[in-house]
């Protein structure tokens, strides 16, 4: 079977909810940086956010901007948008992020076709326009 290329799914009705231990993450990515939380006492990186570090229990976070590359660890190839029931091919992934060891992520891969995703494909960060002004970090396929 094959499935064609890896869509990202519309934006505009994708929603966001933030809290004071994720909007840091979500403010650095309206301006367009990647960043994970990183524990400002231990320096051990956690996603998603959380109030204490699960390491040390210190509270203190920084936000570094990484690269904006990362590996994928884990994905799902889908065929329906989950809004209207359509068919449409989308590829959520789980991300090891460059720069932030122990820190993955959730999103959705773009720049290839589903039949073609592997676990340890290089990507590399996209940004989406999301509802009420925010941005999605999603995946780009780095070609080989
Ligand atoms: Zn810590």
């Amino acid at each position: 079977m094959t499935y064609g290329p890896a869509r990202l799914l519309p934006g505009e009705n994708i929603r966001i909810t933030t809290n004071p231990d994720t909007e840091p993450f979500w403010e650095a990515a309206r301006d367009g940086r990647l960043t994970a939380c990183q524990c400002g006492n231990c320096g051990a990186f956690r996603m998603p956010p959380s109030p204490y570090c699960p390491e040390c229990q210190s509270t203190k976070k920084e936000w570094p901007t990484l690269p904006g590359t990362a590996t994928v660890f884990s994905f799902a190839i889908c065929n329906k948008n989950p809004s209207t029931g359509e068919d449409y091919v989308y590829v959520p992934i789980v991300v090891d992020l460059d720069g932030a060891p122990g820190a993955r992520l959730n999103a959705n891969l773009t720049g290839c076709d589903a039949d073609y995703v592997k676990i340890g494909m290089q990507v590399h960060v996209e940004w989406t326009p999301i509802a009420d002004g925010w941005v999605l970090p999603n995946f780009r396929k780095v070609p080989a």
